[in-house]
């Protein structure tokens, strides 16, 4: 789609490297960012400045936004001066946050009814995942609007999959983020039962990922983990809002996640303590308490 004219709102960790790779794949990018400093890093790289969301959206063929949470998507695309009302019909908005999945088909529906296709298409793979262009994407939509957005998809990520409706997308996120909590629970703990048991981590940390304890959540963070780098990444703060969605969605349709559920607590205190800002890694540092080793 060389001649497709695409507005990216949202530049943070995860969108302007987003945005860069669609740049370099060719296409017209338009940015906007609450923050300027962002949309300077993509005109750098070849994008343009929206100057707000009225500049970015008017003329754009596809919209793809990614910002933090539900209230934001909301506001950006329902909200006065919003994508929505800028937006010319047949406009492709693709809505990659992660975010409630009743709100992504609430959202989609309001698109529908002014002649837009709404897509919900969460990522997985983190900023490496961002940078590398090797997301997993997360579809809810229609086959055809996930046919028409495939070739961007297909720049961003190496596994575009339409999962289902709208909010289909989310849902299978939101399993997603509690595979990746539980996951770097059981780094920490693992980390952290090394370290008192006086064993070299790096060694250990080594044929661990190895064997059937291997994960990408071993590979990407195990490192950092090892040195106590904390530098998001992906926020505590952001991981809470996810794993608020899990256990809500998990309520609501009368799932029981025991794990989970415990995670999300450890992921809430890290939050309460101040701690928002650091990756989701940090995790280890309530196990550490836990095991009163500072
Ligand atoms: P971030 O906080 O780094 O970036 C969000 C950006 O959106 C910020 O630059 C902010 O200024 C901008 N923004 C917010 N509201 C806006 C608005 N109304 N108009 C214009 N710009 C606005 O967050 P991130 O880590 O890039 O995450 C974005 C989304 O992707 C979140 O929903 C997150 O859960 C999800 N996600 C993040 C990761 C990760 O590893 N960081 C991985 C997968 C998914």
């Amino acid at each position: 789609m060389p001649d497709t004219e695409i507005a990216f709102i949202g530049l943070g960790i995860m969108g302007l490297p987003m945005a860069v790779n669609l740049v370099r794949a060719g296409y017209t990018v338009t940015g906007h960012n609450l923050t300027p400093e962002r949309v300077d890093a993509l005109v750098a790289e070849g994008g343009r400045r929206g100057g707000g969301v009225t500049g970015a959206v008017t003329g754009a063929d596809v919209v793809i936004t990614m910002v933090p949470d539900s209230p934001d998507v909301e506001e950006l695309l329902l909200g006065p001066g919003g994508v929505y009302e800028n937006a010319k019909p047949g406009t492709l908005v693709i809505d990659m946050s992660t975010i409630r999945p009743d709100v992504s088909r609430a959202v989609a529906e309001a698109g529908a009814e002014r002649g837009l296709r709404v897509l919900d298409a969460p990522v997985s793979g983190g900023e490496a995942g961002a940078v590398e262009a090797k997301l997993s994407i997360m579809v809810g939509g229609v086959q055809a609007d996930f046919e028409a957005a495939r070739p961007i998809f297909d720049v961003l990520g190496t596994t575009p999959v339409l999962v289902g409706p709208n909010g289909a997308g989310q849902t299978v996120k939101a399993a997603n983020q509690l595979i990746v909590a539980g996951n770097i629970q059981l780094l920490a703990e693992a980390l952290v039962f090394l370290e008192a048991h006086g064993v070299d981590t790096e060694s250990g940390l080594e044929v661990l990922g190895g064997g059937l304890a291997g994960s990408t959540v071993l590979q990407r963070k195990g490192r950092a983990m090892r040195e106590r780098d904390f530098t998001p990444g992906f926020r505590i703060a952001l991981h809470d809002k996810d794993m608020r969605i899990v256990t809500d969605s998990a309520r609501a349709a009368g799932v029981a996640i025991p794990l989970g559920a415990q995670v999300a607590q450890s992921v809430a205190a890290l939050k309460n303590q101040g701690h928002g800002g650091l990756d989701h890694s940090a995790l280890l540092m309530i196990v550490q308490q836990l095991s009163g080793r500072s």
